[in-house]
């Protein structure tokens, strides 16, 4: 059965009624959207936050770097959660909302897969709650009064060279990567060069993530810097042009985390959604907390690999929430390693011990970094395919244990929760016992340059990094006033070097920094290393040309 169809003979619950019945919360606090998702009130998180007492053990889920042939970070995700909860435990999943664009795209749905999945998954994939929608408008509305500012005189001498805000949709769209607005004459503003960006890769998006209340939602908001006066380097925020207050307005419902259930009737929050190759690329602040709140154990996921998602949730979102992850589990699977190990897509079924062998350096880097350089207790979960041979699954797990880390095959995908029991119990037997030294992988006082440096050499395996004079000059305007700020990385997800095609663990490479650009209100620095796109594009054959629905509203083709 493909995973729409699995999702589709779900027996889901009222969700109100599950939210109340598993972890207390009062109706009164729940907005119900439709009988399945809910949003829960900010109220009521404020009131969590306040509580005191012991707050639950947080599990990071990252993967492998990813390849074509897929790792499975959310469908472990739920796996993992749900195999927690069958075990007794008190879980809740906190996930990352689907993008509209990839959804059409390559990806399909990215709400779990197999008999691990969060539903109802249409509704999450497409429309969802309209947290994105909400973002998109108010990210745009910005955009439209700094042109309405400029048509109207241009009291604050707004450059109109020099404006970094660009406009945004949910789409794959390559053809707006760049446009020229204003065109039609006077009527119709000042001519100048403008592009669109995906909304995940909003500022917006990630000042959602990371705020924490609407007055921290709104402060933000104004302190986003759209460019600069005719004098080059006078800043210009959003709050010079009073945006901030309408733009927090129409995030009014955005902000609150979203409250859907599993496969097996446990809950999940959904929340937030940015992606990791460009932007911070977790879930939000206000999900991860409140799941912190109210269970004993929080299972997240960071995106892509763990070069990039895990990287950033710990340099970035754990620095600002302050929080310390307890365990990560690093999804794998025998597939994309035997990629790693120079095997093409369409002969990934077949064993190769050889090529898993070889791939298997891409693993031994990410478990290095995460246990090495951050200090943290890892388990390898190997996601497992119905083509994995058994000496295949039992050659990665010898080579993990050589390195101390435990390895569960884990079957999930097939089995539900039941499938994830023995990870479940290997992430418990870690985050009950281990008290884990958790440390960031660079002081935030050291000069940008330097925390670029110490990201690339030390998690990246590069030599070093390397920027124009302009980017350097940047840089060095930067520091002056934003130097205590953590860094972005916005780098390919394909490869630790900023090669796609480069596999396995490259090392010795020089990453060169190719912009920097400063998120004032989400508050870091993106650094882009080397050739970065803010806006993706369809393939040949998109999956949109699949995707149907019938006369009684049954959607096919979403995967
Ligand atoms: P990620 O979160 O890492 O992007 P997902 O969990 O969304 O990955 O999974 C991507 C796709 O791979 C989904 O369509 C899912 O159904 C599929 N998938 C995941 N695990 C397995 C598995 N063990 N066997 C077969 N397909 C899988
Ligand atoms: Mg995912």
């Amino acid at each position: 059965m493909s995973d729409i169809e699995i999702a589709q003979a779900a027996k889901m619950q009222p969700i109100i009624q599950l939210a109340e019945e598993k972890f207390g919360i009062p109706a009164e606090h729940l907005d119900p959207y439709g009988h399945y998702k809910a949003k829960l009130s900010l109220e009521y998180f404020d009131d969590l936050s306040h509580q005191h007492g012991e707050e639950g053990k947080l599990i990071l889920v990252t993967a492998i770097s990813p390849t074509p042939a897929g790792e499975g970070k959310t469908t472990t995700t739920v796996g993992l959660g749900d195999a927690l909860n069958r075990l007794g435990k008190k879980t809740m999943i906190c996930l990352r909302e689907p993008s509209l664009g990839p959804c059409f795209g390559m990806k399909g749905g990215a709400a779990g897969g197999g008999y691990s999945q969060v539903v109802p998954m249409e509704d999450i994939n497409l429309h969802f709650t309209g947290d994105f929608h909400a973002i998109g408008v108010a990210h745009n509305l910005l955009a439209a009064m700094i042109d309405n500012h400029i048509n109207h005189g241009n009291a604050l001498d707004i450059d109109p060279r020099r404006i970094k805000w660009k406009r945004v949709v949910d789409m794959n769209d390559r053809a707006l990567r760049e446009i020229t607005v204003g065109q039609g004459g006077p009527a119709n503003g000042y001519l100048r060069e403008d592009g669109f960006d995906i909304v995940v890769a909003s500022e917006v998006m990630a000042i959602l993530c990371l705020a924490t209340n609407r007055a921290d939602l709104k402060e933000r908001l104004g302190r986003i810097i759209i460019g600069y006066k005719t004098d080059r380097v006078t800043p210009v925020y959003a709050s010079d042009l009073k945006a901030h207050g309408a733009m927090a307005a129409l995030l009014k419902d955005a902000i609150k985390p979203n409250i859907v259930q599993t496969l097996e009737n446990n809950l999940a929050i959904v929340h937030g959604g940015p992606f990791a190759n460009i932007a911070h690329g977790c879930n939000s602040v206000t999900a991860t907390k409140t799941a912190l709140k109210l269970a004993d154990y929080a299972v997240t996921e960071a995106g892509f690999g763990a070069d990039l998602g895990a990287e950033k949730f710990l340099s970035i979102k754990c620095r600002s929430a302050k929080l310390k992850p307890s365990a990560v589990v690093l999804v794998a699977t025998v597939r994309a390693l035997k990629y790693h190990g120079g095997i093409e897509k369409d002969h990934l079924n077949q064993e190769n011990l050889a090529a898993l062998e070889k791939g298997f350096v891409n693993l031994e880097r990410h478990i290095h970094n995460v246990t090495v350089n951050y200090g943290l207790p890892a388990v390898v979960c190997i996601n497992h395919f119905t083509y994995d041979s058994d000496d295949e699954t039992d050659l990665l797990i010898k080579k993990c244990e050589a390195l101390g880390v435990k390895c569960v095959v884990s079957k999930h995908w097939a089995e539900g929760g039941a499938g994830a029991e023995e990870l479940a119990e290997a992430v418990l037997n870690i985050v009950d016992n281990r008290e884990p030294g958790f440390e960031y992988v660079y002081d935030i006082n050291t000069p940008i340059w330097d925390k670029i440096e110490t990201i690339a050499t030390k998690l990246y395996g590069a030599s070093g990094i390397s920027a124009n004079a302009k980017v350097k000059a940047e840089i060095e305007r930067l520091q002056e006033h934003y130097g205590d700020l953590p860094i972005c990385m916005a780098k390919t997800q394909m490869s630790f070097s900023t090669e796609p095609s480069a596999k396995g663990a490259p090392s010795g490479h020089t990453v060169e920094i190719t912009d920097i650009k400063l998120e004032n209100g989400a508050g870091f620095i993106v650094a882009i290393a080397g050739n970065m796109m803010t806006m993706p594009g369809l393939p040949k054959v998109p999956t949109a040309e699949k995707i149907d629905i019938d006369d009684l509203g049954v959607i096919t083709g979403l995967f």
